[in-house]
């Protein structure tokens, strides 16, 4: 689906990225995982489009997407602290992206049941972000994420601001919500626990340059280098 060749990201002295290559195919999830300051955020920016790559190509069903901007790629993109608008209704905050992208309205109201439906949000749509939880904000911002039915869902440490409880809540909903719709999605983390139970593949990533990709058995079997070995956990 996406094939990332060569990808160089430099920061005035500093490589954050060094010739990253890989692929993401279509429908899996893949979870990117490493140290903080490794990369991570910096490659989901790039692939968003937020961020322009030093060096690369980034290939999208064959075709060149580096120099396309983030409209154009139609990826979405969810941050550790995903705002949304404190005065507009859960309703008017999912609505908002498909308002602004001048989507005709007459598709709105089935679109819109569609994902409050698959995320449990039919009862809050009147509500304002102020009367959420925080499991519940998160699922807001998922629900505007995917209304506009993004080719590649990419979400970086989503989990992160949560409390424990809230943390597996969400986790359950972001898996329940990708088997029933199968959007490729990149899943950013630095949590091993979170990588192994919900990748179809890893992507390890470490100062900048990739370790290894393959699916979390055969990291934790056969990792690459001592690095990957300990960060997976991998006994001795
Ligand atoms: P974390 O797990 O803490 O979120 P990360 O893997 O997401 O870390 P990045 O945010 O991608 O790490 O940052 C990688 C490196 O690039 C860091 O050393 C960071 O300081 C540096 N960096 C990121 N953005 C910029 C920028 N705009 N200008 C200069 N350096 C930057
Ligand atoms: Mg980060």
């Amino acid at each position: 689906l996406l094939a990332i060749d060569g990808l160089t990201k430099r920061f005035g002295e500093v490589d954050v990225l060094r010739e990253v290559t890989l692929d993401i195919r279509e429908g899996e999830f893949l979870v990117l995982v490493g140290p903080s300051g490794c990369g991570k955020s910096t490659l989901l920016r790039i692939v968003a489009g937020l961020e322009q790559p030093t060096a690369g190509r980034m290939l999208f069903n064959g075709g060149d997407i580096v120099n396309q901007t983030p409209r154009e790629r139609n990826f979405s993109l969810i941050f550790q602290n995903y705002a949304l608008f404190p005065h507009m209704t859960v309703r008017n905050n999912i609505l908002f992206g498909m308002k602004i992208r001048g989507e005709p309205a007459s598709g709105f109201p089935q679109r819109l049941a569609k994902v409050a439906d698959l995320l449990q949000l039919q009862p809050l749509l009147d509500r304002k972000p102020s009367q959420l939880s925080g499991g519940q904000r998160q699922r807001v911002a998922m629900a505007r994420a995917i209304i506009r039915e993004p080719a590649l869902f990419l979400m970086d440490e989503p989990l992160s601001n949560l409390d424990a409880r809230l943390r597996g809540e969400v986790r359950d909903g972001i898996m329940a919500l990708h088997e029933k719709l199968k959007i490729s999605t990149v899943y950013v983390t630095h949590d091993q626990i979170e990588a192994m139970t919900m990748a179809d593949r890893i992507a390890v990533l470490h100062q900048g340059r990739l370790q290894q990709i393959g699916t979390p058995e055969s990291l934790y079997r056969r990792p690459a280098n001592l690095f990957v070995a300990g960060f997976i956990g991998t006994p001795a």
